[in-house]
């Protein structure tokens, strides 16, 4: 299947036009101007025509001529302008074409067009199967919308050619039987809403870049999403930084990035490349925002340990709050061990975030024959065969401290985080809540 994208924007499009934030003011002095999102599988499946798209369409070459079949999610009026169904009226075409939504949406299409148009209308509850030519569509539950528009739906399509994809906007993390639905289904694709970006507490109806990883390590763990599934953020709004931000920020997870009029291969020929093994150091100064970036790096894992190397310290209750406030940070679905053997602890797991090699290091050099547990540090993480990520601290540009042990400290840290970049495929520097790659 080709989906050609339409649109990628939220509902006031990207950016809004109201609007002189940073990223609106990226958008429009890059000329990089989203509209309304929509998509058109293989010419002929429409998804979502919201008053936007059918110039859309025009200005990116493709008509809606060709298309017989209209699949609405959800009334909203970014995704449903029935006006468009008038003016295929006016054709005088009598080429059937297939209009598909929930209920509700349905019988306010009807309003727009002639009682003898050649149109089949399709009303659609969660889990209604349906034959649309040659593809085989699954509507499943949305978490959108209240009962103004009536349930909001996300489509399960299978095409001529087998490939399948989930297109998912607009929701907020799905509902549990929507990924009971989709369990096993290892997509190909899946287009995944993205409306809010780093906004995490403007409403509940959307996702963000921090609910949005999560999800797509649900998916991974019910085998809906594969390391071959493409992963593409859709319905883009404002709160996301501009895209050569967004796509560093989201190329960690296998996603990529669309442009408007972009067209997505899906199936075998479009297959993302299967995953290599990921080691990565992250390093920052103090509250750089490096833990919680390194977090995000392994956020779409499902399947997570996280190696805690601070020894408990009861009597010191301000370092104790700061470790609470870490764990409460932590997806609920995460492993954690507290442990100074970070080899041992890494070794065979899927995806592991050691937080952090600092208070390892801190630990070590009160043992005996630090360099040789440094090696075997490194070692670990070089033989490491899925996603390792581990935090350390930057400390040698401030000051020279005033102590001996200080001294030896950043000196014994500075060439340890040295080792451990040697065997890193990435190596992040943090700054202001910033990564920036240096290797
Ligand atoms: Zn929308
Ligand atoms: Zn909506």
């Amino acid at each position: 299947m080709e989906v050609h994208l339409i649109g990628t924007g939220a509902a006031s499009g990207w950016p809004n036009p109201w609007c002189r934030c940073a990223s609106c003011t990226w958008m429009r002095d890059n000329g990089d101007v989203r509209g309304q999102t929509s998509a058109i599988v293989d010419g002929t499946l429409l998804l979502d025509c919201g008053p936007e798209a059918p110039r859309a369409a025009e200005r990116q070459g493709r008509s809606l001529a060709e298309v017989r079949h209209l699949l609405f999610t959800h009334a909203h009026p970014d995704h449903a302008g029935p006006a468009a169904l008038m003016w295929r009226g006016w054709t005088h075409t009598d080429e059937p074409l297939d209009v598909a939504g929930p209920p509700a949406l349905i019988e306010e299409c009807r309003r727009w067009v002639e009682p003898d148009a050649p149109i089949n209308w399709h009303e659609l509850r969660a889990g209604d199967e349906l034959e649309l030519g040659s593809y085989r569509v699954r509507a499943v539950a949305a978490a959108h919308g209240d009962a103004s528009i009536g349930p909001a739906l996300l489509y399960d399509i299978t095409g001529p050619d087998s490939a399948r994809m989930l297109w998912a906007t607009d929701t907020a993390p799905l509902p549990q039987s929507t990924l009971d639905a989709v369990d096993g289904a290892a997509y190909d694709a899946v287009f995944l809403e993205l409306t809010n970006g780093d906004d995490l507490d403007t409403d509940t109806d959307h996702l963000d870049l921090r609910s949005w990883p999560l999800q797509v390590a649900e998916l991974r763990r019910r085998g809906a999403v594969t390391d071959s599934t493409r992963l593409v953020p859709i319905h883009l709004g404002h709160g996301n930084p501009p895209p050569p931000k967004l796509r560093v920020r989201m190329g960690g997870w296998g996603a990529h990035v669309p442009q408007d009029g972009e067209r997505v291969q899906v199936g075998r020929a479009g297959a993302a490349p299967a995953r290599s093994p990921r080691r990565v150091l992250v390093t920052g100064g103090a509250r750089s925002g490096k833990s919680l970036w390194a977090e995000a790096l392994v956020a779409d894992q499902p399947d997570v340990l996280y190696v805690a190397t601070a020894r408990p310290r009861p009597e010191d209750e301000e370092w104790e709050r700061r470790v609470e406030l870490h764990r409460d940070r932590r997806p609920s679905t995460w492993r954690t061990t507290e442990t100074q053997d970070v080899a041992k602890a890494i070794a065979d797991e899927p995806a592991v975030l050691v937080d952090c090699a600092t208070l390892w290091l801190a630990d070590a050099l009160e043992q005996p024959d630090l360099d040789g547990r440094v090696e075997e540090f490194a070692a670990a993480v070089s033989r490491h065969e899925g996603t390792v990520v581990i935090v350390t601290n930057e400390v040698g540009s401030g000051v020279v401290p005033a102590t001996e042990s200080g001294r030896e400290f950043r000196d014994a840290l500075g060439a340890m985080n040295a080792r451990l970049a040697r065997v890193c495929d990435e190596v992040w520097f943090v700054t202001a809540g910033i990564p920036t790659r240096l290797a």
